[in-house]
């Protein structure tokens, strides 16, 4: 197989997982009795996002979002509370710096295997508009941690 071929395959996948979590978003609504809620907006995109938390200590007992805007924005969210629930704040912290370098374009942040699913989402880092939405979600939850810690 040609490498162009193995990489046009990778992002036909990758845009595969964005579009299903846009179509079937994972805990999209409110949650019950969230300690924390945050509105973020890209007016840029016209992207909304209200993230809601429920902490048990430190660790995100449950975690949702409300909101509308592009495939990426919602994806984003939608993948960010499915990777973030049941997690520390220490556990957090690492996975959203990490995140935010590789949708910056940090080459090792791209390749890190402990991304998982969230490496479908590394492609917008060719696209600087489009970083905003993909960060949107995550700088809801980091305006959370520091309102929590
Ligand atoms: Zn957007």
């Amino acid at each position: 197989m040609q490498p162009s071929d193995r990489s046009a395959q990778i992002s036909a996948l990758y845009q595969e997982m964005i579009l299903d979590h846009y179509r079937r978003p994972r805990n999209k609504g409110t949650i019950e009795n969230p300690d924390e809620k945050i509105v973020m907006k890209n007016p840029l995109c016209g992207d909304e996002i209200e993230v809601q938390i429920r902490y048990d200590g430190d660790q995100v007992a449950d975690i949702g979002f409300t909101g509308r805007g592009c495939s990426i924005s919602q994806a984003s969210a939608s993948m960010m509370t499915q990777i973030i629930k049941g997690k520390s704040a220490d556990e957090i912290e690492s996975i959203r710096s990490r995140f935010r370098e590789m949708v910056m374009g940090d080459q090792s942040a791209q390749a890190d295997p402990t991304m998982g699913s969230l490496r479908a989402l590394s492609g917008v880092a060719k696209f600087p508009a489009r970083v905003k939405c993909a960060l949107l979600a995550w700088n809801a939850l980091e305006e959370a941690q520091r309102k929590h810690g």
